[in-house]
């Protein structure tokens, strides 16, 4: 079978949350301490993107994939740095880069008939995604019934789900 499968970056194969000092437990969470918005300390910081750890997931999926397909939103000012996490990390990733979560889903799920790989609590429907869990996440129940819908909570739980479509 020869799906596209489409990894999210940041809460998928970046951890932004080592590097902003806290783990947030909503979208809009806001550190405990400075009361700064992620978007403020990140903004605030460019070199954050670029310093940031990988997730736990990331060398499983550079273990068992030759291609690799980043689907990300970033605000522009956000790219170079991003850009050098990726060549750090990832060098043969192939990225594209959407304005909005929607664009994003409607491109790797529609018109490409994939699969996505992701963290957003943000998404409109969640039939072809593979949802990492976040405490930011565990709201998202997947009423939308389709071939994907499923919550992994670990590299082994989410290689399961991939090679089924590999
Ligand atoms: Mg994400």
């Amino acid at each position: 079978m020869s799906v596209k499968i489409f990894f999210d970056l940041d809460g998928v194969l970046r951890d932004l949350s080592k590097v902003m000092g806290f783990e947030p437990e909503s979208w809009n969470a806001k550190h405990p301490e400075t009361g700064q918005s992620v978007m403020e300390i990140l903004n605030g910081d460019l070199t954050l993107l670029r310093d940031a750890p990988p997730m736990p997931y990331l060398s499983r999926i550079l273990e068992e994939f030759k291609e690799i397909k980043i689907a990300t939103v970033q605000d522009l000012p956000w790219r170079p740095y991003t850009k050098e996490w990726i060549e750090k990390y990832i060098p043969r990733a192939e990225i594209i880069w959407f304005k909005d979560g929607e664009e994003k889903l409607e491109y790797c799920t529609g018109e490409h008939a994939g699969i996505l790989v992701e963290d957003s609590p943000m998404l409109s429907d969640y039939v072809n995604v593979i949802l990492i869990d976040h405490p930011y996440n565990r709201h998202i129940r997947f009423t939308n019934w389709g071939k994907v819908h499923v919550r992994v909570h670990n590299p082994d739980q989410l290689m399961h789900e991939l090679r089924k479509w590999l």
